[in-house]
């Protein structure tokens, strides 16, 4: 016997009868007697509909500031959770299964207090463990948990992948299956390059870069939680028949497991390929070339809350005057260039100059570690397709590429095939 948590993605419950399909792979580990308890996302679009709700509300005439209160917000877009844990706890009961489901707060799944992309702080497993050992299957609403303020809070989107991971590590679980539409992880977005293949494993290290670098599949703080707490995760998919051979695999179910690189036994340079679009660049020309300048730059920002990510300083010419480039999502341009003029004497720069729409491709594996040239194969083969590179960042098992938006496809499809990734 063991204990699994299974998660279901939003197009694996997008209708009632993929729920009742995702009912019968949960039977089938509940039949093979292990312990199971259940995480579930909205039905898919459901979540952007929320959102959308939320942010078109009409305003006061002449405001045009996109204003909503963060835990209204939680408090809206968390109910499409809410429904698929009810219909497949009915589903699970209609197959004579003892199921029952669980709202973040019920448990409670206890989070910090950023609404909109809070943090889960604390899972008691032990009502979970005691209801498993009962027979009970929890169906847990996942992407959602309970602030310090008592208050629904939301995990940021992709976050029920993190509620499962969290509910694993909390009732100690032998293995986390993250079900989605896809069989595994891929050496890239199978969407983008259909010459993409699927991962049999894939190192902690490497997924965290693949999902923070744009991968979707998972979302980055639950790769976080499953490398700190060791929780044995897979991807999988829920569109293969529940009762198909293999699929009630206990050791090596079909799909592709998160696991410690050591697990790896043929370690290739380059394990994937990962994209991000709506990346902007800002640059400040003309920027007083003297100690302080970029801590005056990305102190405001940071405490704005923006993200900023590539960071290019030019030499300057005459020691005096640079130039400096930076990108952020292209959702915060706006508010990037309001701080930047507000702080503009402080800063002391002439122009600020933005572009958005752009693209960064990254290229990511632990064998880059020990291998020499794996950058420069990146642009000589972007430079043969005529795709213009505007910034480079590197860290010792990934390059991140900034591209103009147009070219995205092409450059994914371009470097997987330089690096040998369509080949088996
Ligand atoms: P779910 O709704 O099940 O959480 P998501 O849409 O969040 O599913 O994530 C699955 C999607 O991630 C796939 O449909 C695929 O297009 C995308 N994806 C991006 N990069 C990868 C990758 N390297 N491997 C697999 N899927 C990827
Ligand atoms: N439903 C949420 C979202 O779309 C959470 C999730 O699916 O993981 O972001
Ligand atoms: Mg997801």
């Amino acid at each position: 016997m063991a204990r699994i948590v299974m998660k279901f993605g939003g197009t694996s419950v997008a209708d009632l009868n993929r729920i009742h399909n995702v009912a019968r792979h949960v039977k089938r580990e509940v039949d093979a007697g292990h312990e199971v308890a259940v995480v579930v996302s909205a039905m898919s679009g459901k979540t952007n509909e929320l959102v959308g709700w939320v942010e078109n509300m009409p305003k006061v005439a002449g405001s045009n500031a996109p204003f909503y209160d963060a835990r209204e917000y939680d408090a809206v877009v968390a109910s499409g959770e809410q429904v698929t844990s009810g219909l497949l706890a009915i589903a699970l009961q209609s197959m004579g299964i003892n199921a029952r489901s669980w709202q973040g707060w019920q448990l409670p799944v206890k989070t910090d207090n950023a609404h909109g992309a809070a943090r889960i702080l604390d899972i008691d497993g032990a009502d979970i463990i005691r209801r498993m050992g009962e027979g009970q299957v929890a169906v847990v609403a996942g992407f959602q948990g309970l602030g310090p303020d008592n208050r629904v809070a939301t995990l940021g989107r992709g976050g029920s992948d993190t509620s499962a991971v969290a509910i694993a590590a909390a009732v100690k679980a032998d293995r986390c299956d993250i079900y989605t539409d896809v069989d595994g992880v891929y050496t890239t977005d199978p969407r983008i390059e259909p010459k993409a293949r699927r991962l049999k494993k894939i190192a902690f290290e490497e997924m965290l870069e693949m999902a923070s670098l744009g991968a979707k599949v998972l979302q980055v703080r639950s790769v976080e939680l499953a490398m700190v707490h060791k929780v044995r995760t897979f991807v999988r998919s829920s569109f293969e028949d529940p009762d198909a051979p293999g699929m009630g695999d206990l050791m090596n179910p079909p799909g592709t497991l998160i696991c410690d690189e050591e697990e790896i036994v043929e370690q290739e340079v380059v394990t994937g390929i990962a994209y991000a679009k709506d990346e902007a660049q800002i640059s400040l020309r003309r920027l007083a070339d003297r100690p302080g300048v970029s801590a005056a730059i990305f102190g405001p920002l940071a405490e704005a809350h923006i993200n900023v990510d590539m960071i290019v300083q030019n030499i300057s010419e005459d020691g005096s005057k640079t130039d400096m480039t930076f990108t952020v999502p292209s959702g915060d341009v706006n508010k990037a260039l309001k701080v930047l003029s507000d702080n503009k004497e402080k800063i002391g720069y002439d122009v600020a100059q933005s572009e958005s729409g752009l693209v960064k491709v990254s290229v990511i594996g632990i064998g880059m570690r020990s291998h020499a040239g794996v950058a420069a194969s990146a642009f000589r083969a972007l430079a043969e397709k005529g795709i213009n590179i505007k910034a480079i960042t590197t860290s010792e098992i990934k390059i991140s590429i900034l591209i103009d938006g147009p070219y995205a496809e092409l450059a994914v499809r371009t470097l997987h095939s330089a690096y040998g990734l369509d080949k088996s």
